[in-house]
C-alpha cells in the first residue's frame, strides 16, 4: 500500500467520525506547498552526480511548518507527502503550535565521503532558503541525517539570513542544540508507554521486548526500557535479527553496535533472519525503523499484545483489521515518536529566546507534554469507543480544521 494512501485512509476515517464535508477533507489534505529540486553534487574524485531534493509542506493552520529531512535511496514524492501529512496530525496531537512539512533527497548517504555530504546537505539549504526559516518551516534530521548535517544546513542558511540557529532543529549542542534531544524520540516512546501501560495497571518492568531497528530510537527506547526493568529478548537492524530468551544485554549491545556499526556478531545471542522479527514471542513489539512493515499479508504473524510505533507509518491501514481482530493494542505513531518533535520545539523555542535550560527541565517539559496528549487521546478513545489510532486522528484533524476554520480563508 501507498503510504500516501494508507495515511489518508486514516483520515478518512477521521473526518467520517467528525462528519466533515468533502470540500474540507480536500482542502486539509491537499499540501500547502511542494517543492522538487535538482541536487548536483561535486563529488570527491571530480565528477558530478545530481540527486533529486524534495520538501513538502503540508500545513501551517497552527504555526509554522515542522518536519524532519531523510537522506535515504528510496525517498520518494509519495513518502515525503504522507510524512509531511503525518507531521500535521502529531504536532497536533501533541499540542505544539506547529504544522507539519517533511524532505528528502533520494541518496544513500553510506555511499558519500564526509565532504560529500556537507557539499550535498549545503547545496539542498541553497536550493530551499527561500521557503524555510524559523516562523515557516523548520527542518530537523531524519533517517540518514543527524546533528552533523543539521548544524551544516544551519550555517547554509544562515549565509543568506544572518545567524538564526531556529531554522534548523536537532543541532550540535554547541551551535544552539538542545539537552535532551537525541534521547528524545526514545524517551518519548517510553514516557507514552508507561500512561498506556498505567491505564491497565502495568509497568515497562512487567513485560518483553522485540525492537525492530536499532539506531536513534531503538537504541534510546532499548536503553530507557532496560534500566526500567523490560526484558529486550529481541532485536534486529537492516544486517539482521538477534535473540536471547534470557534477556540480551542492552548496554553491551550498544556499546558492540557503536563499535561495529551494525548489530551483527554480538556474543550471547542467536542471530535470525529480520524478516521474522515482527513474529517474535514477546509482549510488546516496537518498529523502529522503516514504514510499512507491518501489512495485511503479515499482521496476522505477531504475537505482540502490544505495538508501540517508533518508526514513522511502519503499519499499512489495511493491516490495522487484521491487528484489532487479533486483539493487539496499537500506540500510534502519531503520539507514540513525538517525544522527538517536542523536544525540537523546545530546542526552538530556547534558540527564540537566547536561554538554554538543562536536560531536567527539558525532560521534565518532555514528561508533561507527553502525558497531556496522553489524557487527551485516552479521553477521545473514551468518547469515541474506538481504537488509539482513530482516536489520534480524530483528536488531530479536529484541531487543524478548527485552527483553518478561525483563521479563515
Ligand atoms: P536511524 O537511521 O538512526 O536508524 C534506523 C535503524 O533501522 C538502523 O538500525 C537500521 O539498520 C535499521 N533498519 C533499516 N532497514 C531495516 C530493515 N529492513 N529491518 C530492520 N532494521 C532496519 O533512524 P531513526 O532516527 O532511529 O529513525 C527510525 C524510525 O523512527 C524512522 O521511521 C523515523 O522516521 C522514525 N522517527 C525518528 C525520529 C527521530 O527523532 N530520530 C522521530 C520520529 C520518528
Amino acid at each position: 500500500m501507498k503510504a500516501t494512501e494508507s495515511g489518508a485512509r486514516n483520515f478518512q476515517r477521521a473526518a467520517d467520525i467528525l462528519g466533515l464535508e468533502p470540500s474540507i477533507r480536500q482542502r486539509l489534505l491537499t499540501p500547502y506547498r511542494e517543492v522538487k529540486v535538482e541536487c548536483p553534487l561535486l563529488r570527491d574524485d571530480g565528477s558530478v552526480a545530481t540527486f533529486v531534493g524534495y520538501r513538502v509542506q503540508h500545513d501551517q493552520s497552527r504555526g509554522p511548518m515542522k518536519g524532519g529531512i531523510r537522506f535515504h535511496p528510496e525517498a520518494d514524492e509519495d513518502e515525503v507527502t504522507a510524512l509531511a501529512t503525518a507531521m500535521t496530525w502529531k504536532t497536533a496531537v501533541a499540542g505544539l503550535p506547529y504544522g507539519g512539512a517533511k524532505g528528502g533527497i533520494a541518496v544513500d548517504p553510506a555511499t558519500l565521503s564526509r565532504s560529500e555530504l556537507e557539499r550535498l546537505s549545503r547545496v539542498f539549504v541553497q536550493r530551499l532558503h527561500d521557503v524555510i526559516g524559523p516562523n515557516v518551516d523548520i527542518p530537523g534530521p531524519d533517517m540518514g541525517t543527524n546533528a552533523t548535517v543539521m548544524g551544516w544546513m544551519a550555517d547554509e542558511y544562515s549565509k543568506y539570513h544572518g545567524w538564526t540557529p531556529g531554522v534548523v532543529t536537532g543541532k550540535p549542542l554547541d551551535l544552539g542544540g538542545s539537552e535532551g534531544r537525541v534521547a528524545a524520540t526514545g524517551r518519548g516512546l517510553v514516557l507514552g508507554a508507561e500512561c498506556l501501560f498505567a491505564d491497565e495497571h502495568r509497568l515497562i518492568s512487567d513485560f518483553t521486548y522485540a525492537i525492530q531497528g536499532f539506531g536513534n530510537v531503538g537504541i534510546w527506547a532499548a536503553r530507557l526500557i532496560h534500566e526500567r526493568g523490560g526484558r529486550i529478548t529481541a532485536v534486529s537492524d537492516v544486517t539482521g535479527a538477534l535473540r536471547n530468551p534470557h534477556g540480551l544485554d542492552v548496554t553491551a549491545l550498544i556499546d558492540h553496535t557503536r563499535q561495529n556499526g551494525s548489530i551483527q556478531g554480538f556474543p550471547d545471542a542467536e542471530p535470525f533472519t529480520g524478516a521474522d522479527l515482527i513474529a517474535e514471542n514477546v509482549d510488546v513489539l516496537i518498529p523502529a525503523a522503516l514504514g510499512g512493515v507491518i501489512t495485511r499479508e503479515n499482521a496476522h504473524r505477531i504475537r505482540a499484545r502490544y505495538i508501540l510505533e517508533g518508526a514513522n507509518g511502519p503499519t499499512d491501514a489495511d493491516a490495522d483489521e487484521v491487528l484489532a481482530a487479533q486483539g493487539i493494542i496499537v500506540l500510534p505513531d502519531i503520539f507514540a515518536n513525538a517525544g522527538g518533535v517536542t523536544v525540537s520545539y523546545f530546542e526552538w523555542v530556547q534558540n527564540l529566546q537566547n536561554y538554554y535550560w538543562d536536560e531536567t527541565r527539558v525532560n521534565e517539559e518532555l514528561k508533561r507534554t507527553i502525558q497531556k496528549a496522553w489524557r487527551d487521546l485516552r479521553a477521545t478513545a473514551n468518547e469515541l469507543a474506538c481504537d488509539l489510532r482513530t482516536a489520534a486522528y480524530v483528536l488531530a484533524v479536529r484541531r487543524v480544521w478548527r485552527a483553518t476554520e478561525q483563521r479563515g480563508s
